[in-house]
């Protein structure tokens, strides 16, 4: 019954979401041909962007029952009761949810069983609002959500750990502008514009840095923090890859890459090696 109740909320606010995400799109879109910021845009390529984001929510709401189930075992096998009623509670969720989605966007840069679904959100050219809705359609087929399941099993309930999630993943969305907005010392512990643009760039200072959501101080941490290189124009894009705006294409082409890639490898250890070694 909770499953049921906590999926079908996820729903809407996954479709509430895109409803918002695709009227800040369209706005900035018409603000960029309006100013006459033609290198900002490509209209072929934002259209694709949006029909990708099209089948992701759909992608989201068949597929969030796989992630329910294990969250609610993991949180009936809690080893502690936090209740969610102070502000603490809710700063520790923050937090851990910070701290697990780093690790979580760091593995889907670095093992390709994830990157296949990842690789879909870095496949545009141009860094602007629609690049925010182009998303995996295929994040919960391949597990992603188990890099969460420890905040369940610490106590966190389900919901409250998904509402944590979608809250990054809005606070996310803007950092996808195409404006250069400089945010002064926020920028020391803020993810801001300037951060994930580098994070987007396929420059080869720039790969496997900025992997943080709301805060930037794990990557900082951790050693994958980046600033833009000032001696070369940054490029956006999969490195290696021809870019495509046929929906099908950006949604699964990287999973085809992936099967060629297994089958052509010998032998058992060389297959797992392309599966779960770095792209
Ligand atoms: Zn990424
Ligand atoms: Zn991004």
């Amino acid at each position: 019954m909770l499953n049921i109740q906590s999926m079908s909320g996820e729903t809407r606010f996954t479709g509430a979401f895109f409803l918002l995400a695709m009227t800040f799109v369209f706005l900035e879109f018409a603000y960029a041909r309006l100013a006459h910021h033609e290198d900002t845009h490509d209209t072929a390529e934002t259209l694709a962007s949006a029909s990708v984001g099209i089948g992701s929510v759909v992608a989201k709401v068949v597929t969030s029952g796989l992630s329910a189930v294990p969250f609610f075992f993991f949180y009936t096998h809690r080893i502690f009761d936090i209740p969610m009623q102070t502000a603490w509670a809710w700063g520790a969720l923050f937090l851990g949810v910070e701290f697990f989605y780093y690790w979580f966007h760091r593995a889907s840069h670095r093992v390709r069983w994830l990157w296949a679904s990842h690789a879909v959100h870095h496949s545009a050219t141009r860094f602007n609002l629609s690049a925010a809705v182009r998303l995996g359609w295929t994040g919960q087929l391949s597990g992603a959500f188990v890099f969460f399941l420890p905040l369940a099993w610490l106590g966190f309930h389900p919901v409250a750990i998904a509402f944590m999630i979608g809250l990054g993943l809005l606070y996310q969305f803007f950092l996808h502008t195409s404006f250069d907005v400089p945010l002064g010392p926020l920028e020391w512990v803020l993810n801001t514009p300037r951060h994930h643009r580098v994070h987007h760039a396929s420059n080869e200072a720039c790969l496997d840095t900025n992997y943080g959501s709301v805060l930037i101080i794990f990557d900082r941490i951790f050693g994958t923090f980046a600033q833009a290189p000032q001696d070369e124009p940054i490029r956006f894009g999969v490195k290696g890859r021809t870019a495509s705006n046929n929906p099908l294409k950006i949604a699964l082409g990287e999973w085809g890459y992936l099967v060629r890639d297994v089958v052509r490898a010998r032998g058992i250890k060389n297959r797992m090696r392309v599966l779960f070694g770095p792209p």
